[in-house]
């Protein structure tokens, strides 16, 4: 529990929300500022400020709870399919630092659009790799 944390708020109740599920280490509940209806954050009930320092295992619960409420999520908000999202530092669109997974219902019809993808320049797309594999190590 991080007392300046919003989320850790909402999961011991001090914020309210609407709560949309809840195990022993997962909270789910729905972005009060959605992309549409039903934009649900899944988080770990541990605080974590992103997701580089959530251990592996906390992760992939997240991940196991995405699985099993975004089918729920997409049906009750007669929604087609979904986007996943998790933004990785303020320059990725974090705004909160306590790890979570957005679920966002998406139909062909709600006006969102996706970023457009933009080219590389001559030779480029292999240097970016070579530098990424320099990196991985
Ligand atoms: P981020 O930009 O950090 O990936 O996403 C944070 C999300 O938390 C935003 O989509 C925002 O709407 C949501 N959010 C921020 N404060 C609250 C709150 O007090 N209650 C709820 N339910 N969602 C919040
Ligand atoms: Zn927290």
């Amino acid at each position: 529990m991080n007392n300046d944390c919003i989320f850790c708020k909402i999961i011991t109740g001090v914020i309210p929300a609407q709560k949309i599920y809840e195990d022993d280490k997962v909270f789910a509940f729905l972005d009060i500022n959605p992309v549409n209806p039903g934009h649900t954050l899944v988080i770990p009930k541990e605080h974590f400020k992103n997701i580089m320092e959530t251990p592996p295992e906390i992760l992939c619960n997240l991940v196991k709870v995405v699985q099993k409420i975004a089918p729920a999520i997409v049906k009750a908000t007669d929604s087609e399919g979904f986007n996943v999202g998790i933004n990785t530092g303020s320059s990725a669109g974090q705004v909160i630092f306590h790890t979570h997974i957005h679920v966002m219902p998406r139909r062909s019809d709600d006006g969102r659009a996706l970023w457009k993808g933009k080219e590389y320049g001559e030779g480029e797309i292999e240097e970016t790799a070579e530098k990424i594999k320099t990196a991985i190590g």
